[in-house]
This record gives C-alpha cells, sequence and structure tokens, in this order.
C-alpha cells in the first residue's frame, strides 16, 4: 500500500500546509470513532450540521493521529508535531485527493446507482466475479459524498477490478461522485420513491443519478421502466439492456418459481438460455438479473454465469449479535473475509463490545490478495481493536503463528473448520465477546450454531441501522443546532435498552430520556455517558439517580422541596434538574399557580440547577386539536417566561414530541423530544422491529372440528393446522384469535384459528402447502406492519411494542 505525505499533496488538495514534515500516511478517516491505525492516517476534520470537525481534531489527535485536514488553523502547540493541511473546503479537499487516488489506475471500474439495491448488487456482483479479478469495492453501504471518497481511497495497483456504489438525495451530488469514481462500466439498478424529497420530480431525479455514466464505455440496466428506456437514448456507449421488452439486449421470456428459487428464461442477442437464481422475491431476482447481464456483458460464458449465479445468498451484510455460551456474546458475520468487512466488524465489536476479553474466529482465506495484505499485519490490527485471542482457521494462516504469538495474541490454529469444531468443546469460552467471521463455503455456521446459547425461537429483530435512519431522518427536520433528547424508556420502546442507547450515542444524539432510575442505570452500565432525564423519580430512587448522574424530572413543590432536602444532605452543588410545567395534559407537572413559589424555592438555591424546562404535548398529531396544541404552547411560553425573569441564569425549553417535530416547527425551541419516530420511522418501511416466531408442529384437522381452547370456533373446511411458539404471554394479544389476527410466511397470510393460549398460537396454513416445522414465521415486520396489528387489537403501535414479553429473545442487527 503507497505511503503518502501532506507536503507532497498540497497541490492537490488546494491546501497550505503547516507544521511537521515528517508524517506519512496510508489510511485516511473522517470519523474520529474509526480509526485503526493513528500514526498512519490522515483526519479529515469535516463540518457537520451538529458539530463541527474541530471537535473531533483532538480526539483524534489523542489516538495518535497527527496528519490533519482542516479549515481553521490548529493552535501553536499542535505544530511542533502534526501536520496540518488547511483548505476552503474540507469536503473538495477530501473529493479532490479520492480522485486523485483514481486517476492511478486503469482496471475497469463498475460504478452502480439506482434508487434501490445499491448495496445488494454491488455485493452479489462481488461474490460473482471474486474468483476472476482481485477486488477492491465500497465497505458496507459507502455511497455518500464522504463514503465514496473512503471507498476509492482502497483502490492499490494490486487489484484488477474495482466495484463503487454511489447513492445521492440532491441535485450536483452525482457529477462530483461521478468525477470521483470515474466508472468505465456503469450499472443502473433502477428508479423508485426514495429520497424523492431532495428532487423536484422523478424527472429530475433520473437525469441526476445518470450523470454517473457521463464517461462509461458500458452500461447495464433494466429498460422495463419507460422513463428510464427513454433517457437512455442519449447515452454515448455500449448499452446491456434486459427486461421484458423483444428490444433489450438480454431479453426475459419467463420466470419460473421453483423450489429453491426462480429459473429465468432469457434470450441473449440470438441465443437463449435459462439462468437459475436461488430467490424467489422479485427484487431480489431482478438485482440477480442485473448482475448476470453484467456478467455477459463482460462475456462470461452462460455456464459460468449459471453456476456463480446459484452461489449468491441472501445479503446478510448484517451483523448479528447473538447470546452464546457461558455468558458470551456472539457476533456472527457470515460475510466473506475480505478487508473491508473484517475492519468493519472489528471496528463494530470495539464500540458495541460488552466484554473486556475479545477473540476473533476467522475462517480459511482464499483470496490472494487478500492474504497479501491482510495477514502480515493482522496481529497488529487485532490487537490494536482490542482482541487478545485469534483462532485462525487455514493453511494461509499457519506460517503466522509465531509471528502473532510474538506480537501478543494468543493464537490457536485449526488446518479446517473440521478440526476446529472437533476441538471446540475443550477451548474455554467465558465472558468475552467472540467475532465469527467466514465465508458460507468453509460451513462457519456450523461454528456459530455450536457457540450459541439456545434459542428462544421467538425472536424480536431490531435493525439498529434502521434506528440511525429514522434519527437522521428526523434530525433532517430540524433547524441546525437544535438539540435531541431521544425517549429510550420502557427499554426504548420495548426494544432493548443498553444497545438502543448506544447506538444513539454513537449517532449523536445529545441527550436520552427514560421513565425509571433503573432503566438509566442499564444505560450508565452499557458504557453511555450522556445526559440522561429520568422521567419518574420517587424519592427512594434519588440515591441511584445521584450514583449514576441521572438527572431527575421534577413535577411539583413537595418533589422539588424533596429532592433538594436530598441534595443538602448529599453536599451536591448545581446538581441538573429539568422541570415539568403541566400545560393540559394533566398528569405530572408545575402549574402556573405554582410559578412564583417555585422560583423562589430555586432562585438561591446552590444545590441544584435548572437545566431544562418542559411540558408535553396532548394531540399533537391530531390537526383537530391544532388549537389546543398553541393554547398549549402560548401557556408554556407564559410560564417559561416569566421563570426567566426569576431565575439568575439561562435553561433549555422543550415541548415537541415526535408527532410535533413533524407538525409543530414551533413547538422545537433548543430541543426537541423524539420517542415513537425512533422505532416505527416516517412510514411503515422504516420501522425498526421485527418479531418471527417458528411453526413447532402441523397436522390436518377435519371440517367440523375445533382447534385450541373452548371450541369457540368450528372449521369451516378441512384445515392444515400450524402451531407457531408465541402467545399471549409474550405479548401476543388474546384478541387476535378466531381470525382478527393473522401471521405471515411464505408469501401468505396465515388467519389465527381458535383462541391464542399462553406461549402457542395456532394459524391455517392450508393456504401454504410447502410450510414446514421450524419454518419461521413473521407476526410483524415489513409484511404485517406494526400500525396493522395495533388496529387489529385496537390499540396503538406504542403498546404493541412495550408489551412485547421479555422472555423474547432480542436480537441486534447492523448492516
Ligand atoms: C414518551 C414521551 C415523549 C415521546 O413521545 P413520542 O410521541 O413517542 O415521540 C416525549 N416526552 C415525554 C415527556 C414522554 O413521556
Amino acid at each position: 500500500m503507497s505511503a503518502y505525505s501532506l507536503p507532497q499533496l498540497a497541490g492537490v488538495l488546494e491546501a497550505e500546509v503547516l507544521g511537521s514534515t515528517q508524517h506519512q500516511f496510508r489510511f485516511i478517516s473522517t470519523d474520529s470513532r474509526r480509526i485503526a491505525f493513528a500514526q498512519q492516517t490522515l483526519f479529515f476534520a469535516l463540518p457537520g450540521p451538529h458539530r463541527s470537525g474541530q471537535e473531533f481534531i483532538e480526539d483524534a489527535w489523542k489516538q495518535g493521529v497527527r496528519q490533519f485536514v482542516t479549515y481553521e488553523k490548529p493552535a501553536a502547540n499542535y505544530l511542533h508535531d502534526g501536520c496540518f493541511a488547511i483548505v476552503a473546503d474540507a469536503y473538495a479537499a477530501l473529493q479532490n485527493l479520492a480522485a486523485f487516488k483514481r486517476a492511478q489506475f486503469n482496471y475497469p471500474v463498475v460504478g452502480i446507482t439506482g434508487s434501490n439495491g445499491k448495496t445488494i448488487v454491488k455485493e452479489w456482483l462481488y461474490e460473482a466475479l471474486h474468483p476472476f479479478f482481485a477486488i477492491v469495492r465500497s465497505p458496507k453501504s459507502y455511497n455518500s459524498q464522504t463514503g465514496v471518497p473512503l471507498s476509492v481511497w482502497n483502490m492499490e495497483a494490486s487489484h484488477t477490478l474495482a466495484i463503487f456504489e454511489a447513492g445521492i438525495s440532491q441535485p450536483g451530488e452525482m457529477e462530483k461522485l461521478e468525477q470521483i469514481i470515474r466508472p468505465t462500466m456503469g450499472i443502473f439498478t433502477m428508479l423508485g420513491d426514495a429520497h424523492d424529497a431532495g428532487f423536484t420530480n422523478r424527472q429530475e431525479k433520473l437525469h441526476e443519478k445518470l450523470k454517473l455514466f457521463a464517461g462509461c464505455k458500458q452500461l447495464v440496466c433494466c429498460t422495463d421502466d419507460e422513463p428510464v428506456k427513454n433517457a437512455l437514448q442519449r447515452f454515448d456507449g455500449r448499452l446491456y439492456d434486459w427486461g421484458h421488452d423483444a428490444s433489450c439486449w438480454m431479453q426475459v421470456l419467463s420466470e419460473q418459481p421453483m423450489d429453491s428459487g426462480t429459473t429465468v428464461s432469457v434470450r441473449l442477442e440470438i441465443k437463449r438460455w435459462q439462468v437459475t437464481v436461488p430467490f424467489k422475491e422479485r427484487t431480489d431476482v431482478y438485482n440477480a438479473l442485473h448482475v448476470a447481464c453484467a456478467m455477459a456483458a463482460l462475456g462470461f460464458e452462460e455456464a459460468v454465469i449459471n453456476e456463480r449465479m446459484l452461489q449468491l445468498h441472501p445479503l446478510e451484510m448484517r451483523l448479528q449479535w447473538q447470546k452464546g455460551i457461558h455468558n458470551c456474546n456472539l457476533l456472527n458475520d457470515s460475510y466473506s473475509n475480505d478487508m473491508e468487512s473484517l475492519q468493519a466488524a472489528l471496528q463494530y465489536l470495539r464500540q458495541q463490545g460488552r466484554h473486556q476479553r475479545k477473540t476473533a474466529m476467522l475462517s480459511p482465506v482464499s483470496d490472494a490478495h487478500v492474504r497479501q495484505q491482510l495477514l502480515p499485519g493482522l496481529a497488529q490490527l487485532l490487537r490494536h481493536q482490542g482482541i487478545q485471542r485469534l483462532i485462525a482457521v487455514g493453511d494461509a494462516f499457519e506460517v503466522y503463528v509465531e509471528q502473532y504469538r510474538g506480537e501478543g495474541l494468543e493464537v490457536s490454529w485449526f488446518p479446517n473448520t473440521e478440526a476446529l469444531l472437533q476441538q471446540l468443546p475443550s477451548i474455554s469460552f467465558q465472558h468475552e465477546d467472540i467475532l465469527i467471521k467466514g465465508g458460507r463455503v468453509h460451513q462457519f455456521e456450523k461454528v456459530a450454531e455450536r457457540l450459541q446459547w439456545q434459542r428462544h425461537s421467538t425472536v424480536l429483530e431490531i435493525n439498529l441501522s434502521k434506528l440511525a435512519a429514522n434519527l437522521r431522518y428526523y434530525r433532517g427536520l430540524l433547524q441546525p443546532g437544535t438539540k435531541l433528547m431521544a425517549m429510550v424508556k420502557a427499554g426504548g420502546y420495548g426494544s432493548g435498552d443498553a444497545e438502543v442507547a448506544r447506538t444513539l450515542q454513537d449517532n449523536g444524539v445529545e441527550y436520552l430520556a427514560v421513565a425509571f432510575a433503573n432503566e438509566g442505570v442499564a444505560i450508565r452500565e452499557a458504557g453511555v455517558n450522556l445526559p440522561v432525564m429520568v422521567l419518574n423519580c420517587p424519592p427512594e430512587s434519588f440515591a441511584t439517580l445521584e450514583q449514576h448522574l441521572l438527572e431527575p424530572e421534577l413535577f411539583s413543590l413537595q418533589h422539588l422541596q424533596q429532592f433538594i432536602a436530598f441534595a443538602r444532605r448529599l453536599g451536591l452543588q448545581h446538581y441538573p434538574v429539568h422541570i415539568k410545567v403541566d400545560t393540559g395534559m394533566h398528569r405530572l407537572g408545575f402549574d402556573t399557580a405554582d410559578l412564583d413559589q417555585l422560583a423562589e424555592s430555586l432562585r438561591n438555591e446552590q444545590t441544584v440547577q435548572v437545566r431544562t424546562v418542559f411540558t408535553h404535548l396532548v394531540a399533537s398529531e391530531n390537526p383537530a386539536h391544532d388549537a389546543f396544541t398553541n393554547q398549549q404552547l402560548a401557556a408554556f411560553d407564559a410560564f417559561t417566561q416569566r421563570l426567566e425573569e426569576l431565575l439568575p441564569y439561562p435553561f433549555i425549553k422543550h415541548a415537541a414530541n415526535t408527532s410535533a417535530i413533524q407538525r409543530h416547527p414551533q413547538a422545537h425551541y433548543e430541543l426537541v423530544r423524539l420517542g415513537i419516530g425512533l422505532y416505527l420511522g416516517a412510514q411503515p418501511p422504516d420501522q425498526i422491529a421485527r418479531l418471527t416466531t417458528t411453526v413447532a408442529q402441523i397436522r390436518e384437522v377435519t371440517k367440523g372440528e375445533s382447534v385450541g381452547y373452548g371450541r369457540n370456533q368450528l372449521l369451516p373446511h378441512d384445515a392444515r393446522i400450524a402451531t407457531v411458539r408465541i402467545g399471549y404471554a409474550d405479548g401476543y394479544r388474546r384478541m387476535l384469535g378466531r381470525g382478527i389476527g393473522s401471521m405471515y410466511v411464505r408469501g401468505q397470510r396465515l388467519p389465527v384459528v381458535g383462541n391464542v393460549c399462553m406461549d402457542m398460537t395456532m394459524l391455517d396454513a392450508t393456504a401454504v402447502p410447502a410450510l414446514q416445522v421450524g419454518d419461521e414465521v413473521e407476526v410483524f415486520g415489513p409484511h404485517i406492519s406494526l400500525h396493522e396489528l395495533a388496529t387489529w387489537c385496537d390499540t396503538i403501535p406504542y403498546e404493541i411494542l412495550t408489551s412485547i414479553g421479555q422472555r423474547v429473545q432480542r436480537i441486534f442487527l447492523q448492516e
């Protein structure tokens, strides 16, 4: 990997370079929490909407970074040892640097864009092509104005093919990405509705996206969509389009569902050909066809394409935490063992890990490029990321065992997965985080299975990436500088407090709020150091609050006096508290009548200090009550104005919950409180939670018989009845019985038959003859939204989420 120095690149960066000239860098970073090799890293201090890059310089410096690109001159003491490139625009500098790197290589570069499917097509193309090329590709979904430069920076002379994805959210962005990627081959996945907000219409969005292909010689695309087809007539290079129209280069003649996937008959120029892809859902099949078409465009034979297509598997580009044996946590990553995904997994392990001790288990590495690039420095990389032990499988590692041990790593080596499985019972695993990383071909999932704690088969999956995306969405509705308090009460609305709180902290939330002190303690124990407001604090909980630096909501004069008395006893000074004002909810809070006495009590009080004053809106979601909402806000304004006059110091005001963030910008003040929106998103596909169970037994029951307790419903026809492992003790409400509720499996909704039992529910599975014992059944998720399930129960999604039983296992995903 080549090394560069800032003085040498001053022209490329359009920078004035100051300070020490002795440093060289190989890596670049824009995130001070993601620095692996600090001394060899160039750090870009990028200004963001809520924090300046300068704030992160200090953090990066402490980790050992000495090379920076920034837009402000640093203090003189940084210049003895540090090297700073001062630029007008740090984003432009990052992009110029990546473009400079790109220009050094002549191998083909595939650029992928489209509204959906970019990452999956990139990953599948990589899977299909990796036996034939040394491929560099975008890590994860790095496709933004910073993600693309970071991806392109990974290009090296030893690669023979690059695959990058490009995503945009507003006009003007794609031209910049095109300058950096300069793809020689393009793939356009599809034009959907995602990110419509930034564009005046679909046409503009399409036009903008197609700019990625300005310099491409080849373009792969589905032209079933008429506007796409028309727009592509202006494409200069060779078009390899596919679709159902006879004019396509690759025409789809038929799609035949099979047991194990879908067989697609195509006409390619004049040849007919059948390709089977191991998927049934239409979007998967079409994404796979992009890959097949791209392979054909690259000149691969049909037989080779067929063989590669069968290797594709559903994208598990997500890291899964699972409960392991002996109180271990497993981070199960069945991704391929390449450099980028290993780094991502290690960082995730370091940030989200629970235990001090950490083990990495790696499957055989076959890719020659990875062997050369990754293995020599592997021990250093692992040590840096806090890993003490490596369990390595395969011949590639054998020669390094002694070297790694010399570098301070505990190492166990096995020639193959079979040997590891045999020895597994004799290896000690105790209270540690274990990263299991390996390709499917090596059957590493068997290793994971053996280390898993016996899993309750009803599982609530929480997608932390979606949580972060929802947070970004609501942030986007705020004025710059408005702070955000995330409501994680009731265990993150039922989804799991520790992981949710940590994700929120990592994504820059300024404040958290919980309902009770013990919820705050759980968050502190998970390593979260954000300020936390606690909504419900009886005097017995004051000591716990103080021990964990949790901040009480105080709601009455009596409550205030109790807390002040407590604070005096402990000799506390300026302990942060929050004052709740009742403006119409009539639940908890000070009344206007209390105002003078409240101010009197606080004015000269040194033990506590009011950090914020807030109220809660009763019906901010409902336009019919907007007048009432405004009345609440007016009462709140009057209260806080008066209090501001009476108190000797300023405080923060807040009122808005999720729907007020969306509907009442005048209620944002300096801080908003985001709750349900984090968990449900702005529309059904964004909900972060998915609840699944499994089929325990299937039987045929004849017409006229009843199912389950009570005999309230006699079967109107012969039926195939499936018993699934969820009941009202898990939060699947009894009122969902007798056809009110249904669950989703294999493309069908199956109605509940009879009464829901405590731990089991019966479904009419007559419509799905292929259903098998052990199949996963969706209770809610992408096919049955929480909203819909809540409607069946005559309630709101908040209640459904928060009543999911504690025995239901939570699994956290990260994409
Ligand atoms: C729960 C809660 C919120 C969040 O409300 P959502 O509608 O879920 O956004 C805000 N403020 C207070 C005081 C709450 O108790």
